[in-house]
Parts: C-alpha cells; structure tokens; sequence
C-alpha cells in the first residue's frame, strides 16, 4: 500500500486558560484605587512599565504613604480623594485594591462602561485581566501565569527560569533592540536576516554576560551584506527526533527544528517532538510504517530536494537516530545528486533510550562484549534472508530487533535452531520512552507468544541477550507505585 505525502495542519496550540499579551504602557496614564499597601505596590510596576500613575486614595494607609514616600516616582501622583466614574476616560488600565465587594462591582462597571481592562487585586471574578509573575530582562520580558490555580508552584517556575536566563541577556536584547534598524537597512532577504538573528542569537546564548560590542554587530552586518547577492539556496537537514520522550532530542536538533521552513516527519515521530517546530513551518507527514500504508521512499527525495531548491530550509525529521534504520543514505544522496546543501543531526536511537529506561547497559565486561543492531524485516516485509545466524546465536552479545513486529516468531526459531540458549532473556518494549510505555520481559523461548498474546498498538524494540536479565524489574521499580504493583503482578503470574 502506498499513499502521498500529505500536508498536516497539526493545531499548534492546545486551548489556553489566560492569553499573554504584552501591553505597551508608555507615555499612557493607569489609575490606580485604593488606600492600602497593595495599591502602592501596584503603581510602582505599573510605572515602571513607562506608564504615568494616578493613585486616587482619599485616606491613604501607614503602608501605603511609606510605600508611595520611599519610590518618590515623579510618575506616581498621589491623589487624596476617591476614584470617580470622570477618571476613566482615557485610562490603559484600571487597578483597584479593595476588599468591598460594592466598590468592586461599581468600579468594574465604570471600567466596562469607559471600555477600559480592569482588575480589583486578588479578586479574580472582578477582573478583566490578571497580573503573572515575571522574569526581567527587559526589553525581553516573560510572564507566568497558572490561572490562579497555584500561586506557590507559578512562583517556583519563575524562580527556575530567572536560574536559567543570565542577567546578562537584558544587554543583549537591549542591543537586538538598538541593532535592527541597521539590519532592516540592508534590505536583506527574509532568509538572509534570519541567517543574521540566528547568528546573533548563538552569540548571545554563547556568552551572555559579555557586553556586546559594536565590532561584532559590524562582523555579523559584514557577513550578512557578504553572502547577500548570492541566489537564496535551500538546505536540507536529517534530524534525529530520538524515540518520543522530546527532552531526548539534541539541543542542535530543538534549533534546527525552529529555523525550519518545512517539516517532512515519519508516522514514528511523536507529537511533543513536533511541538519544537517554527510555529510557522509547513509541517507534512511522509510516513513509512511497516505494515500499514508507506510514502515511497523517492516521493520522499524528490520533495526534500524540490523544496530546498526553492530556498526552503527542509528538515526531514526521524525518529530515534537518523543513521540508524532510517534510509538516511538515499536521502543524503539525492540532495547531493541535486547539490543541495545537506546536514545531519543525530539522535538518540531507540536502543538507547530503551537502555536507560531498563536500567540496563547494552555492554557488560562479562557477559556482552558485543551489541548488534538487526532489522526484523527486509524491504518485502521478510525476516532477512541474509541474518548472520551465528552472530545472533553468540550469547556474548545483545542483539537488538529493530522493527521485529512481524518476524520475532521465525527469528527466535533460527537463533534457538542456532544455539542461542532458551533461557536467554529477551524483552519487548513498547511505545519507549513516552507515556504509554509497555515493557514484556520473557526468554528468547517465550517472548513470540507473550508477544502474540495481546495486540499492542504503536512501535516495538526487541532485545536479547544476558546483560538484560531482570531488565523488567528495573523499569517498573521506576514508574509510579500504582502501575509499578500492576506490572510486577502481570510479571509475576507469567514467570510462575
Ligand atoms: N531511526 C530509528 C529507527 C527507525 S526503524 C532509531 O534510531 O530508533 C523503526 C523501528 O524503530 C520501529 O519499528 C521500532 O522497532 C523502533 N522504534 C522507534 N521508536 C520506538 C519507540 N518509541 N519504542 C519502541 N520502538 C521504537
């Protein structure tokens, strides 16, 4: 069965409980009510987003007289009488700190009414819009939000990206900002400025506390206006998208992901990895599975090579390790066949992310000194007719099936007809790597049926051999304690 490359329209994003948005407060007058500390705290991140402050308090508290003495902000007026419905005209934004429900209500209608966003400090039903959490680095500013529902927990995320982002990015966003019209200048094409930002971008990240100086922007300017005139040239990149669990991907791969034009994936990718594409990227399924319906393999090339050669950066995306089991050669070779420019990141193959989650190396001074990587079937859907037999029987070695759905029953036979001992431990595992997780744990004399027993949906990894003994036992000490019990049952009533 064949079909056609298709064009998804994957929804990119999932339903939102609070949009972000970034409001420009410049040169803009908020009103701020209310006579208690919060309303001070309030005006002072209000101002200090550029905006001019009236605080209407007819009775201001201790707090708040302190709070509005120690900013002393020209851009914070103190006004000592009450908020009334003339104020609103005009206003950006309306901010009231009460705990009167009355003056709640009657102050979120004349907001309404004056078409003006307001929001009553901790009291979300009189609220248009809520106030997130922040991490400064101004001009580049994130803001968290969790709805309301977890305070404490928005507060320790921010605390987590305020570690991760150096102080340092604030001069460089300063400099993004005081750089781009120099860049708009040179009239570039769209893939030429980009080329300038993606390079500015891994000198920001490379050395963020540096200062950046004025010689780097006229280097990064003097490549960018150097390759100008060149015709636009596609490229192509084979990307390991390693088998589904996202945060297995290289950060190379999350980078080219979001430089991408077009995204051609296989059925294999899982949805979170493709989360990481430019929300703007074309993004097209050309699946190949081993039973159901396949894109031939030069439909494949020949859209790589037909989208590179219109300019588009093209990002084939593989799942596991693009080298291994993935026709990566074909493909390699009709861009260079079409002199289109063409790169490779790795990935993590699936032996390996399986390995880690069995807790469990392939390699084991004693007892495998060997790991051989083995397709379950040929390009007909056959166990290979070629299989070294004896390597497969040598059990020294762990051997892992890629692909052995269809074949694990004939291929056990051969190995157990060639000397591979009925003992020796084979495990399937299922969907590795990603929530669905499946792990059945048997001897190389069990495994085919265990496997036939019950039809499991998505890909299986097959491995053999004695440095996986007790592999199952590993992997379900790891998962939470209800499934855990569940799966030691499953495995104890079949080993009884
Ligand atoms: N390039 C891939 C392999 C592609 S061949 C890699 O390096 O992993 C496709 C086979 O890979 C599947 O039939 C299955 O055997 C294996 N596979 C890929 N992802 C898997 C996953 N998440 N769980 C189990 N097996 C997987």
């Amino acid at each position: 069965m064949s079909r056609k490359p298709t064009e998804t329209r994957v929804t990119r994003i999932e339903p939102l409980a609070r949009l972000p948005v970034f409001f420009g407060l410049k040169g803009r007058r908020v009103i701020v009510a209310g006579g208690s500390e919060a309303a001070g705290w309030k005006a002072e991140l209000i101002a200090a987003a550029g905006a001019t402050v009236e605080v209407y308090a007819e009775d201001p508290s201790e707090e708040l007289r302190e709070v509005l003495a120690r900013l002393d902000n020209p851009n914070i007026i103190h006004l000592a009488r009450p908020w009334s419905i003339s104020i609103f005209k005009g206003a950006a934004l309306a901010i009231l700190a009460t705990e009167n429900d009355a003056e709640a209500q009657a102050f979120r209608c004349a907001a309404i009414d004056a078409g003006v966003p307001c929001n009553v400090v901790d009291r979300p039903a009189f609220c248009d819009f809520s106030f997130g959490g922040i991490v400064n680095r101004s001009p580049l500013v994130i803001g968290i939000s969790t709805d309301g529902a977890a305070p404490v927990f928005g507060q320790a995320i921010r605390t987590k990206i305020e570690a991760m982002l150096p102080q340092g990015l604030t001069r460089w966003a300063e400099a993004a900002q005081s750089w781009r019209p120099a860049v708009q200048a040179l009239s570039l094409s769209f893939q030429k400025r980009r080329a300038f930002w993606e390079r500015f971008t891994a000198l920001a990240l490379a050395k963020p506390n540096d200062l950046p100086r004025d010689e780097e922007r006229e280097q990064l300017l003097a490549e960018s206006v150097s390759t100008a005139s060149s015709p636009e040239k596609g490229s192509a990149v084979l990307v390991g998208a390693g088998p589904g669990d996202p945060e297995l991907m290289t950060l190379k791969a999350v980078r080219a992901l979001q430089s991408a034009d077009i995204v051609l994936y296989d059925d294999l990718v899982s949805r979170a990895v493709l989360d990481f594409a430019r929300r703007e990227a074309k993004t097209m399924l050309v699946g190949k599975t081993g039973h159901g319906p396949s894109c031939k393999q030069e439909d494949i090339n020949r859209l790589m090579v037909s989208f590179a050669q219109q300019g588009k950066r093209v990002i084939r995306l593989k799942s596991g390790d693009p080298m291994v089991f993935g026709r990566a050669t074909e493909e390699i070779e009709a861009c260079r066949a079409a002199g289109i420019q063409v790169e490779v990141i790795p990935g993590i193959t699936t032996a390996q992310g399986v390995a880690s989650r069995l807790l469990k190396s392939l390699t084991h001074r004693a007892i495998a000194r060997r790991v051989q990587f083995l397709t379950g079937h040929d390009n007909k859907g056959q166990l290979p007719p070629d299989i070294d037999w004896r390597a497969i029987a040598d059990d020294a070695a762990t051997t892992v099936v890629y692909m052995p759905a269809r074949t694990i029953k004939a291929l056990a036979d051969a190995a157990l007809h060639n000397g591979l001992p009925p003992s020796t431990p084979a495990i399937a595992v299922y969907n590795a790597t990603r929530v669905d997780e499946d792990v059945i744990e048997a001897t190389i004399a069990t495994l085919a049926d265990r496997m036939a027993d019950k039809e499991r949906n998505g890909p299986v990894i097959v491995l053999i051999g004695r440095a996986m003994e007790g592999a199952a036992e590993n992997w379900a000490a790891l998962l939470p304690t209800s499934k855990s019990d569940a799966a030691l049952t499953a495995q104890r009533s079949v080993s009884a």
